[in-house]
Parts: C-alpha cells; structure tokens; sequence
C-alpha cells in the first residue's frame, strides 16, 4: 500500500532521534510537510530537517519544551505561520527516570508525568483547534507496552503510558464528530537511545519474552504511525496498537 500524505502538515515532538526521528523522515517520505520539535539537541533535529530536505520534503525545525505551555503554544502558531495548517500530531516525546517506587523521588515522578502525559495534554489541546476549525485531524501517542503490562522500576512511566490510552480514547470520543481521529501506540523494546541505557543481562531477559526473538526498530513503529495519520486509516479511532513482536498477545 502506498500512504500519500502530499498536502497534509504534521509535527513530530522529540523528533531529533530515535522514533520520533525515523516518524518525522516517514511522514516527509510519505509527502507531508513535517515540524521537527525537539527539547536539548538541536544539531541532531537540523540534521533531521537536513535529511528531509535532501530527499525532496519540506520541513521546520522548532524547539520546544513539551512541558511548558508556552513552548507549546509557541510551537504549533510556529507551524500554523509557517504551513498554515496542522493535519497530524504525533505526540512522540518521552523520557523515563527509573526507580522502585519505595525510592522514587517525587522529582522523578512528576518529571516523567509532565513531559510524558502533561506534555501530550498540553499539545492535543492546542493543536486540536486549527484541526476542529478545518474538520479533520490525526492525533497519535506513543505509548509503551509497560502501559498495558506495568513495569518494576517503572511506576511513573507506567503510570503516564497508561495514562496516555485513556486520554487517547477520550480525545477520540470528543473529536470523533469533527472527523478528527485519535489512536496510541505502544512499542515493545525499540532500538534507541532510551534502551541503549538498559543492562545486558535485563536486554537478554527482556528477549526472551519477544516471541519473533529480536529487538523492534525505529522504522517498524515509524510506518505504523504514517497508515495511522493516512486516509486509508479514516475508520479507526480510539485504538491501541502494541508493535511488539508478540510481547503482549493474549
Ligand atoms: P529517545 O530518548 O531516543 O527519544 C525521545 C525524544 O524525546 C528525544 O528526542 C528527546 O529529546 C525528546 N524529549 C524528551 N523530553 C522532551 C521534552 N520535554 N520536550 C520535547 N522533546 C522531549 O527515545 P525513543 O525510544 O525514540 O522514544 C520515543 C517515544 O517512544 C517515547 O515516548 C518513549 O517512551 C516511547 N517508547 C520507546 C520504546 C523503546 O523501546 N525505545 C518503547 C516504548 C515506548
């Protein structure tokens, strides 16, 4: 199936690297005009807008902090000035700060629920008005299989992933009128930055549990995004797809 996305502006948050990178070069791939957002690496993010460019597409670089309301107020009248229309959100930003709940910090907690769900919450809300005023819309999160399955060490993350299914499907009922359509998704073990961190022995233990034996890449979750933001995905709403090679079937 080809997705054509010729016409449509999306923007990425935390696209400098990792899945949100590969979605932002997906999404341009696939002919959509892409807002690059990202927090700390701005040489990686150019970069992004760089590789988009040479392969034809147009793209912005914008930082942004997805947990402050300004940046993210800031950030879509940036692609609304810029492209004159917002088609597709995906909210890709996360970050984990991981410890037993009986040492958890409460530094650690609200960090990763801010950026995690605060920061989802602050963008949908925004970018869903210039997607309500022209009646159509993609809104997509990324989630984690840790959402659906919990995690030991990983209360606050699992608690905001979780958090972002249920928000997910609130979006879609409220928006679903103004066809405006709102699904998560939720990786397994992805190659990237974020689990580059992780020990060996909890990556050996971890592939043991993946019934196709291998770790996801960037592009797998990347593709899945493009069908969601598609026209061919005009009847689905308020789903939750894991991309995780059989981790989580039931
Ligand atoms: P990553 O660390 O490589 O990328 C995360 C991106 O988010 C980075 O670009 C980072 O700069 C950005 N970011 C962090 N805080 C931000 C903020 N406040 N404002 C704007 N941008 C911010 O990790 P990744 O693996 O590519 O993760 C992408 C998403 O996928 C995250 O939401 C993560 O929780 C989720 N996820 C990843 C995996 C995995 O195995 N890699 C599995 C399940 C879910």
């Amino acid at each position: 199936m080809h997705i054509d996305l010729t016409g449509k502006t999306a923007l990425v948050t935390g696209a400098s690297r990792g899945i949100g990178r590969a979605t932002a070069l997906q999404l341009a791939a696939s002919g959509a005009k892409v807002v690059v957002n990202y927090h700390g690496q701005a040489e990686a993010a150019s970069a992004v807008v760089r590789a988009i460019e040479a392969g034809g597409g147009q793209a912005l670089v914008v930082q942004a902090d997805v947990a402050v309301a300004e940046d993210v107020q800031r950030l879509v009248k940036q692609t609304l000035d810029s492209y004159g229309q917002l088609d597709i959100l995906v909210n890709n930003a996360g970050i984990t700060r991981d410890n037993l709940l009986l040492r958890m910090k409460d530094d650690e907690w609200d960090a990763v629920l801010n950026t995690n769900l605060r920061g989802t919450y602050l963008l949908t809300k925004a970018a869903l008005k210039p997607m309500v005023k022209a009646r159509r819309g993609r809104i997509i999160a990324i989630s984690s299989v840790v959402g659906l399955m919990g995690n030991a060490g990983q209360a606050n993350y699992a608690a905001a992933k979780a958090g972002l299914i249920g928000f997910t499907k609130s979006v879609a009922r409220e928006l679903a009128s103004r066809n405006i359509t709102a699904n998560t998704i939720a990786p397994g073990f992805v190659e990237t930055d974020i689990t580059a961190s992780l020990g060996e022995t909890l990556k050996a233990e971890t592939l043991a549990h993946v019934p196709l034996g291998r770790w996801g890449q960037p592009d797998e979750v990347a593709q899945l995004v493009a069908y969601l933001a598609s026209d061919a995905a005009s009847y689905i709403t308020g789903q939750t797809f894991a991309i995780d090679g059989g981790l989580t079937m039931y």
